[in-house]
């Protein structure tokens, strides 16, 4: 397994559209392992492919506490096929926009069906953190950042200091 360089905002491969899986066989479990493993790394408890230079729809999530035992999932080819009424908000934060955080309303339970690491069909009824963190790691696989649910005076904010911190890195 390997770590993987997390791409972070802004950056045009961030928006580009992650293309369905044909096949999940072992090289794409390769690319899965590593996902996975970079995410623990960063810490983080979501990511998708095009976080780390890989547009398919490919996700790791693991939403489980630190006192609990890992729960890792994979998620190929995920597809929303239905959300609660019901909204919830929650503080969102994400690997590409480091340190940087908003409030988002999104729909409180999802049910969602992906192919698994194995690419068995799965369907699962998710809520809470869960249903969030997926919600989330999707935007991604269509191009989207949370902070694209902002109003642009806000995104604007928060990537141009992203930029800075980047510019400040670079000539260190
Ligand atoms: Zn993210």
């Amino acid at each position: 397994m390997a770590i993987l360089h997390i791409i972070t905002a802004p950056d045009r491969r961030l928006k580009v559209k992650s293309k369905p899986v044909e096949a999940v066989d072992d090289a794409i479990r390769r690319v899965l392992d590593d996902m996975l493993e970079t995410m623990y790394q960063a810490p983080g408890i979501g990511l998708s492919g095009v976080q780390v230079g890989v547009p398919k729809c490919l996700i790791t999530v693991d939403v489980s506490r630190d006192d609990e035992e890992d729960a890792p999932l994979f998620l190929v080819n995920p597809e929303i096929v239905a959300y609660s009424e019901e909204l919830e908000t929650y503080n969102e934060g994400c690997l590409s926009l480091p340190d940087q955080f908003a409030d988002l309303e999104r729909p409180g339970e999802i049910t969602v069906q992906y192919l698994d690491y194995h690419g068995a069909p799965q369907q699962l009824r998710a809520d809470g953190l869960l249903s969030r963190c997926i919600q989330h790691e999707m935007d991604h696989l269509k191009g989207r950042l949370f902070v694209d649910h902002l109003s642009a005076v806000k995104r604007g904010m928060i990537l141009r200091k992203l930029e800075k911190i980047r510019r400040q890195k670079v000539s260190a």
